[in-house]
């Protein structure tokens, strides 16, 4: 086979050469996982310990341009493929990325997640690929070294949870709810589009607690998580205001929709049957309060807030289980 041929050229292993079979065994023998391109994307080495990575022995892959069957289920260049690709064989043609392709004879790292069909486990890998060029400048290989990431993944990820998630309703924190206000604010100016804000308090919750017990009572407010999750477009962001308090933000949305979303959401929560065991046959409820602006330099999200909170004590006073909109007449429709 080709590569074979190459690689017996490149990495005499029959002691002929003891420099080459020295390079060889020092290959084998890193403890970090490598493999080895030709400039035809043919695999020349595979260390022992890309195999114990990959679960994919080096006999199966040496001469094959199939490695990418190693990381993905589906035909995707790794990251020394593209800088074959990229560099067309050829020094002269390179053509340098900003932040990945660096400077001629410099190298590529990325990080993703690859579903390493053999081994069936996903793994978060680091990679570097890095080419080697004849005495012409000619590219005749590339060499890629990996890492494995995925513990350190796995706790950065925990780490955002942590920092941005609401722990006992999975919901964005408040945390999170006052960043994406903020943001969403800016670009609501920015594109002169109204944003909206719902604030949706449990009704009589302190005796749903006192009846049920705190642990019943958080389960009721992981139920109602759920349901108002449930009326959510992809742009809009729930978030666990406080105690038994929920937030809604729903960009480029009118006062009139929001008055929808904030029934659906009263409706659906009402529909849960949860039973208040104070007032036998009847069951948990929400009020909510609504608020739109039409963000300007003058105003601030936080008058948005307070908005939606004096509509949401106006729901409360009016009864509980209902909605309420603001009386302010700047409101846009
Ligand atoms: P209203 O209809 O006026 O909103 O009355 P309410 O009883 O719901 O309001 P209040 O502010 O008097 O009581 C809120 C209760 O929510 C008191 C508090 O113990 C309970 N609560 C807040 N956070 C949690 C929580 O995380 N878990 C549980 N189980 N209860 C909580
Ligand atoms: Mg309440
Ligand atoms: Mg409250």
């Amino acid at each position: 086979m080709t590569s074979t041929t190459t690689l017996q050229r490149l990495m005499d292993t029959t002691g002929t050469n003891p420099d080459r079979a020295f390079a060889h065994q020092l290959m084998e023998m890193l403890a970090i996982p490598v493999f080895v391109l030709d400039a035809t994307s043919r695999v020349m080495i595979w260390n022992r310990a890309c195999e114990r990575l990959t679960g994919v022995a080096s006999v199966e892959v040496i001469g094959t341009r199939e490695h990418w069957r190693s990381f993905f289920d589906q035909e995707r260049p790794t990251l020394a493929d593209q800088l074959i690709q990229e560099r067309g064989g050829d020094i002269a043609q390179l053509h340098p990325r900003p932040g990945s392709l660096h400077a001629p004879g410099a190298h590529l790292s990325a990080e993703s997640w690859c579903d390493m069909p053999r081994v069936g486990k996903r793994r978060y890998l680091a990679a570097d690929a890095s080419p080697i060029f004849d005495e012409r400048g000619k590219l005749s290989a590339v060499v890629q070294t990996l890492r494995d990431m995925t513990e350190e993944k796995h706790a950065q990820l925990a780490l955002e949870q942590l920092a941005t998630r609401d722990g006992l309703t999975g919901l964005a924190n408040r945390r999170c709810f006052d960043e994406t206000l903020h943001a969403e604010w800016a670009r609501a100016l920015r594109q002169r589009q109204p944003l909206s804000l719902l604030m949706v308090d449990v009704d009589n919750f302190k005796a749903y607690n006192d009846a049920n017990g705190h642990l019943g009572g958080d389960e009721c407010l992981k139920r109602i998580a759920t349901a108002v999750s449930s009326e959510m477009r992809a742009n809009d962001l729930v978030a666990r205001y406080g105690g038994e308090e929920f937030a809604v933000i729903l960009p480029n949305q009118s006062l009139k929709g929001a008055a929808v979303v904030a029934e659906r959401i009263r409706t659906r929560v009402e529909q849960l049957q949860v039973p208040n065991r104070m007032a036998p046959g009847e069951h948990v409820t929400v009020s909510i309060g609504a608020a739109t602006a039409l963000a300007s330099p003058e105003n601030s999200a936080s008058d948005l807030v307070a908005i939606a909170d004096a509509a949401l004590y106006r729901a409360k006073h009016m009864g509980r289980n209902r909605i309420s909109l603001p009386v302010a007449p700047e409101q846009p429709q």
